[in-house]
């Protein structure tokens, strides 16, 4: 059947970008055996070959940060600032990568039963990713990097929305002279089950990595795990950042609102529900509410701006979904509006809900709000804070705030996350692993572990 080509949209504007004509079966095809054919060289060379390709890698990142960070702007509407922030990261990310290859990813010795016990890394081949468009570099460069160092090959499956992010960071694989190692598909959306199936499926494949919604996730899993290949899946969250009565208010305000706001509310990892503690209920909540009032959502180039536009016209239907059937079940909206704007582009005011607790079915609490859109719950108790944190399917990352380190501590050991933060918003770094538990995922990426996870970790016994 014809291929129906990828029509990248301006969110701020509404306006078409680029059209890419989709890759058929045998291009796709082309692609794996180009990254198959290349991988066993790669993997063959010396690790410090390696480290000084994703050094280079680094140098062009950082070379062309403008024009890349304007391209993701362009395509998904974050702010100008955010997308030289999410350069910068990659950048420092392949940098960390580098200075700590040695100690990550070589060979070292071990106790055992032989008269040498060493434990190796060996790559597992080409690594299909598929990835979101929130983090279009970042979520591909925190993936790439180490499975690169360990020998692997890439074949990048990126959102439709960034194709241009895809391919220019195919080019910037180019320029660090990892041609062929690297590629990005462009795949149309309606064959793309299939298409992903058919190369989870071909034996050049090793693993498979997801970042995305929860229900594709499980989907690609399902592949996976019926050819007995590997996964890992970074997939949504609905965080809660729970505000306990005796912490510093306007440090936990500020963090909850640059937690929320960021990335006009499409993150992983952003602070979906506030659970905050009775007795400083109304202090929080008028604060909160004052600096989201402040908030200026306009034009993602100009620095005055703190929210673009959202993603996509569905993303914005979808959220404004959640707000009004919560206020259907009682929920009050303190903040924002859910009218479409009338300029031309994907437009969301911020919004603040409250209520939360007194309805947990409403969508704003038990499911996951990716955009603008914040949700407060009042709570009596630190135990009915744990219950209401664990309300959810699932289990990315979690904030608690307390002067009391022991007290913040007592109430998220008891939350189920993948990452736990005190008096901190949360956020990925390249030296701590990152991956959620329950519904958010399974698998860590960053750190030792996560540069680990694409590894055949394979001890070697000499008598
Ligand atoms: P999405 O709709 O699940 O799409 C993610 C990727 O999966 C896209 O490339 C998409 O391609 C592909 N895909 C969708 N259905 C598929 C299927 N059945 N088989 C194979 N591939 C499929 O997610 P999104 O809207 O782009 O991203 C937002 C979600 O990502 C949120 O839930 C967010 O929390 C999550 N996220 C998680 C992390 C993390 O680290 N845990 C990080 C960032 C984002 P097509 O669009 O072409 O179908």
């Amino acid at each position: 059947s014809a291929m129906t080509d990828i029509v990248t949209v301006n969110p701020a504007t509404g306006d078409p970008l680029a059209s890419y004509g989709s890759m058929d079966d045998r291009a796709i095809s082309l692609s794996l055996e180009t990254v198959a054919a290349a991988q066993p060289d790669w993997a063959r060379r010396s690790l410090r070959a390696r480290v000084d390709r994703l050094a280079e890698l680094a140098n062009v990142l950082e070379r062309r940060r403008v024009e890349f960070a304007t391209l993701i702007t362009t395509e998904m509407g974050k702010r100008l600032v955010e997308s030289l922030a999410e350069i910068d990261k990659c950048v420092a990310t392949c940098r960390y990568y580098v200075e700590h290859a040695e100690e990550i990813f070589t060979p070292h010795d071990a106790e055992g039963p032989g008269s040498r016990n060493q434990i190796r890394l060996e790559p597992l081949g080409t690594i299909l990713a598929i990835m979101p468009w929130n983090f279009p570099f970042w979520q591909v460069i925190r993936f790439a990097v180490p499975a690169l160092l360990v020998g692997n090959g890439v074949l990048i499956k990126h959102a439709p929305n960034t194709t241009g992010c895809a391919l220019a960071i195919e080019t910037a694989m180019i320029e660090a002279e990892m041609e062929g190692i690297a590629r990005a598909l462009v795949v149309d959306p309606a064959v793309v089950p299939t298409t992903v199936e058919r190369l989870i499926n071909h034996d050049a494949i090793g693993a498979v990595t997801f970042t995305g919604s929860t229900p594709a996730g499980a989907a690609v899993a399902a592949v996976a795990g019926r050819a007995v290949k590997k996964s890992v899946l970074e997939l949504g969250g609905s965080d809660p950042f729970v505000v306990l009565d005796d912490c510093d208010l306007e440090q936990a305000v500020s963090a909850a609102v640059a937690s929320r706001f960021g990335n006009c509310g499409q993150s992983c990892l952003a602070a979906k529900r506030f659970i905050v503690h009775k007795r400083i209920a109304d202090e929080f909540t008028t604060r909160f509410v004052e600096s989201v009032s402040a908030l200026r959502v306009g034009d993602p180039f100009d620095e005055a701006s703190d929210l673009g536009p959202m993603a996509r016209d569905d993303l914005r239907d979808a959220l404004c979904s959640q707000v009004l059937r919560s206020v259907d079940l009682g929920a009050e909206m303190l903040v924002g509006q859910t009218d479409p704007s009338d300029r031309p582009g994907w437009w969301q005011q911020p919004i603040v809900l409250s209520g939360g607790e007194r309805d947990r079915l409403m969508p704003a609490m038990a499911e996951e709000t990716f955009g603008p859109a914040a949700i407060i719950a009042v709570v009596d108790h630190d135990d009915r804070a744990v219950e209401l944190a664990n309300d959810t399917p699932y289990g990315l990352a979690a904030s608690i705030w307390s002067s009391d380190v022991e007290r913040a501590l007592s109430v998220g050991r008891r939350v189920q996350s993948g990452a736990l933060f005190i008096n901190r918003a949360v956020a990925s770094d390249a030296r701590l692993p990152f991956g959620g538990v329950r519904r958010s995922g399974y698998g860590r990426e960053l750190g030792t572990v996560g540069a680990h996870e694409f590894a055949n970790v394979r001890p070697l016994v000499i008598d």
